[in-house]
């Protein structure tokens, strides 16, 4: 995973209950500012509540964007400096690592293109040129990816008697999905050989849920590559082998 937005290992964090003087001292300035020396004996200590931290790991990767005090064992200071090598840093990554973090980022705009890169930094750390490029460079590859792949295009699907219809408009994700008597905004995942199912990822309000629908509860905005999946992970069990 390259980053927990819920921070979900909150309830093991080891300054649960401390007091935050340590960890955002008085005096701290600004984080392109080096700390004064009082100001580091005090995140000092903090530090080192930090390396018996179980959740140090996790911590560390998701609060890079955090501005001010000390997170994850590093100080505002630190933080400052490690963001403002990324660019530089970025460049030596992996293609997969810098797909995966601009799958990542695009996701954070395309679930809300009004939010300004300024969020997206503070939530993952990473500055907004690099953020923009990272973005750029996953949306060229999965265009390719949709132009030299055969297309999932289905017909359009009927709403069945006392299911609620698909809207006319285009949803924020891939497609429309029906889920639960409701009609759901969702992100292709694969589906089955046969095309009877397709896996969505399926959102509604704050919930998601990774599941598998029938071809006609699902309606399409964007063409997406195929892309099948196992036969065991289908809803209605495995393809039997036809008996010797
Ligand atoms: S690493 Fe430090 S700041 Fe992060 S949860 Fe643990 S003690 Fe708190």
């Amino acid at each position: 995973m390259l980053i927990d937005p819920e921070r979900r290992w909150r309830p093991q964090a080891a300054c649960r209950g401390q007091p935050p003087g340590e960890y955002f001292a008085d005096g701290g300035g600004t984080p392109d500012k080096s700390p004064s020396a009082v100001v580091q004996a005090v995140w000092d200590q903090a530090k080192a509540t930090c390396r018996q931290c179980p959740v140090m790991h996790q911590c560390r990767r998701d609060t890079l964007g955090e501005e001010y005090g000390v997170w994850g064992g590093y100080d505002q200071h630190q933080r400052y400096l490690i963001r403002r090598a990324l660019p530089k840093a970025a460049k030596r990554w992996p293609r997969q690592r810098r797909l995966a973090w601009g799958r990542v980022l695009a996701e954070y705009r395309d679930r809300d293109p009004a939010v300004p890169w300024i969020d997206i930094r503070l939530l993952t750390g990473i500055p907004q040129a690099l953020a923009m490029e990272l973005v750029k460079e996953y949306r060229e590859y999965k265009a390719a990816e949709v132009a030299a792949a055969p297309v999932l295009s289905l017909p359009e699907p009927e709403a069945r008697q006392g299911e609620p219809p698909f809207p006319d408009v285009r949803g924020r994700l891939d497609a429309w999905v029906r889920h639960n008597g409701l009609v759901a905004d969702g992100y292709y995942q694969g589906e089955t050989a046969d095309g009877l199912w397709l896996l969505m990822n399926v959102r509604s309000g704050k919930s998601r849920a990774r599941k598998w629908v029938r071809r006609e509860d699902v309606k399409f905005h964007d063409p997406k590559p195929r892309f099948y999946i196992e036969y065991k992970e289908r809803p209605d069990g495995p393809a039997r082998k036809p008996a010797a």
